[in-house]
């Protein structure tokens, strides 16, 4: 006789073993429409779940983050029942869901096109109408492997064979199709009222290309058609900034088959954007008190056994490279060279703290299917900086990074944050004292700088606690960027030391910070938020002279020159090509000013400006248009409301 206590603490008795459904119905018809699944002490259930004991019951609905998953990973079975019912060759892999949605990667003898992905989302729809309930069963592992391969399915007999020996085998069925999952899952097709097919791509067999190549069908689903066309619409608009099509239409950067995956080639254009966000960076950070350092991109590979990432991190790490009987690794962090230079002399308490700062370049092992134009890379540029300190140093240093972060990225448009502190996890190294102490030091610096955040309580890594700042762009994406990172773990494992005023040898604490995340990932982010239209101290061209015939060519020249000598980024379109046509392609390029000189121009010592926004400023003399262009350029193009809507 099962008593059932619901969330709000109010307890229902039941005479007689009862299911999560039977719970709903008895709460109200509304809640019992809306059930998608139950949590049990915490643990997911299906609503057929059959509830025998005394327990802790909360109804999932859509409106749950795990309910919203459900309806996910319910509408990938369904994409992969649509999908072998309209093609019986198909055979179905894994379907994860992802953010927003969900993807199912079937093994087929050709890809799927965009009518294809029509007519398999009639079917889908077609599959919802008749409600048929999805139910699940328990079969013995070697019967399961049986059962798949029986029917032709053999990755899925391969999936069943890596599941440990102990774990149950379930399987889903709804009408007459099967598959093998966890669970758990919408009572019925009729659940899923929201659902879109948007894309598809290959993607080879557990990520690696010397596996099949696999038909990967991307969607998405909502709980209902207003909150799947709100998702629509934001995708149109991120579709639009894709810093892929529009890194290509502006020729800022490349990824070159030809060098491997994930590897960055900057363009000259796209070069003198990260000249300007790499020189903006250091001054900002020498006025900080930071010092520069270089330090090389490989390492034997025993400075990774004692920094421990041979241990921890081996899977992100490329192979070593053997040289004279060394091993040699090729640096997937920066750190431990800061720490050599560190323990290069005696340091004394005086000498802390030390900020020492490097866009370091790193290596990392991705797999080729989690690449992702400039946003996920194997050789990314880090705006690395380490700071060592005394322990009663620690409050100012963490408030001066953060007001170095938020000034950071103020300056590049980025004004809205969300912050989180992480907290000490379970298993972590140094005393309680420390992580209290260094914790409460994270309290006071987030306090003093007014900013709202939330815990992650436990999240922390086990070295140390640290802050994670997120950004939001021009059209609400969140994006983690910052990280700051107490540790307590490398000074230990390379014995650092300080000799405190007493004459006693002390343990410096280690902070680990970077502000932008990588430059390549900050740059894509960079180009998204500003569609390409870059502000003008960022952008590649700041202001193009156009004549309108070749009289002008001289004079047009001559600006060009002296504007170019006072560091402008200036080019001059002399082409026989009508003034329209000009003006056209290169607004269409983004660039902040156009310059126009006729022979009017040319006579009064002046250019006609107009801007990218088809504003006419009218005619200036070369001297006030150069103050113009400074101006803005210093203002860093933050009064220019275009690039911020909320
Ligand atoms: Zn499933
Ligand atoms: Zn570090």
């Amino acid at each position: 006789m099962p008593v059932i206590t619901l969330p709000d603490g109010s307890q229902k008795q039941f005479d007689e073993p009862v299911s999560v459904a039977d719970v709903a119905a008895e709460i109200g018809p509304g809640l019992a429409k809306a059930a998608l699944a139950g949590r049990v002490d915490g643990q997911l259930v299906d609503t057929a779940h059959v509830l025998e004991n005394d327990i802790n019951l909360a109804i999932v609905t859509g409106r749950d983050d795990e309910g919203l998953e459900i309806i996910r990973h319910s509408t990938a079975h369904l994409l992969a029942q649509a999908v072998q019912q309209l093609f019986p060759s198909a055979q179905v892999t894994i379907g994860p869901v992802i953010e927003d949605g969900f993807f199912y990667d079937f093994a087929f003898e050709r890809a799927f096109t965009p009518e294809d992905l029509e007519v398999i989302e009639k079917q889908m729809t077609e599959l919802v109408a008749q409600d048929l309930p999805v139910s699940r069963e328990v079969m013995p592992r070697d019967a399961a492997i049986e059962y798949f391969k029986g029917i032709g399915e053999h990755y899925k007999a391969e999936i069943i064979a890596d599941i440990p020996g102990d774990e149950e085998i379930s399987l889903y069925r709804q009408g007459d199709w099967v598959d093998l999952c966890r669970g758990p899952h919408v009572p019925s097709t009729g659940a899923l009222k929201a659902f879109k097919l948007t894309s598809v791509a290959g993607a080879y067999w557990r990520g690696d290309s010397s596996n099949a190549m696999l038909q990967r069908i991307y969607g998405t689903a909502w709980p209902d058609k207003k909150a799947l066309k709100a998702y629509l619409k934001r995708l149109e608009e991120a579709e639009k900034r894709d810093h892929r099509r529009i890194g290509k239409d502006l020729d800022l950067f490349s990824l070159q088959e030809a060098a491997g995956g994930g590897l960055v080639f900057w363009h000259p254009k796209g070069a003198r954007i990260r000249r300007v966000i790499e020189d903006f960076w250091r001054d900002r950070h020498v006025a900080a008190g930071y010092e520069l350092l270089y330090t090389p991109h490989i390492a034997l590979q025993s400075l990774w056994d004692t920094s421990g990432h041979t241990d921890f991190y081996r899977e992100s790490m490329y192979k070593p490279m053997e040289e004279e009987n060394q091993l040699y690794q090729l640096r997937p962090m920066n750190c431990p060279f800061h720490v050599l230079i560190y323990k290069h002399s005696l340091r004394s308490y005086r000498d802390l703290p030390m900020r020492w700062a490097e866009l370091g370049t790193v290596y990392r092992h991705e797999m080729s299917g989690a690449l992702h134009g400039l946003m996920r890379v194997r050789g990314f540029t880090q705006d690395d900086a380490h700071i060592f300190c005394r322990e009663d140093q620690i409050a100012d240093e963490i408030l001066a990074i953060l007001d170095l972060t938020l000034s950071i990225l103020g300056a590049f448009g980025f004004r809205e944050y969300s912050v989180a502190l992480a907290t000490r996890p379970d298993k972590a190294v140094g005393s309680d004292e420390i992580w209290e102490k260094a914790t409460a030091a994270l309290r006071e610096a987030l306090a003093a700088k007014g900013l709202d955040y939330s815990d992650d309580a436990g999240g922390g890594a086990f070295y140390g606690p640290k802050i994670d700042v997120k950004i939001r762009d021009a059209i609400g994406r969140e994006w983690q960027c910052s990280t700051i990172q107490l540790d307590f773990n490398l000074p230990e494992r390379f014995d650092m030391e300080y000799v405190a005023e007493d004459g006693a040898r002390h343990r410096p604490i280690m902070i680990h910070r970077a502000l932008l995340g990588s430059i390549e990932r900050f740059f894509g982010i960079l180009i998204e938020h500003y569609e390409g239209k870059f502000p003008t101290w960022l952008a590649p061209v700041q202001a193009v002279i156009l004549n309108i015939t070749d009289r002008q060519d001289d004079y047009a020249k001559q600006i060009e020159e002296s504007l170019r000598n006072q560091g402008l980024r200036i080019e001059s379109d002399l082409r026989n090509e009508k003034i329209g046509f000009k003006i056209r392609q290169h607004t269409l390029q983004w660039v902040p000013y156009l310059l126009v000189v006729g022979d009017r121009e040319a006579e009064s010592n002046t250019v006609a400006v107009r801007t990218r926004s088809g504003e006419d400023l009218g005619s200036m003399s070369i001297d006030d248009l150069a103050r113009h262009l400074h101006a803005d350029i210093a203002s860093r193009g933050l009064n220019d409301l275009n690039t911020m809507e909320d």
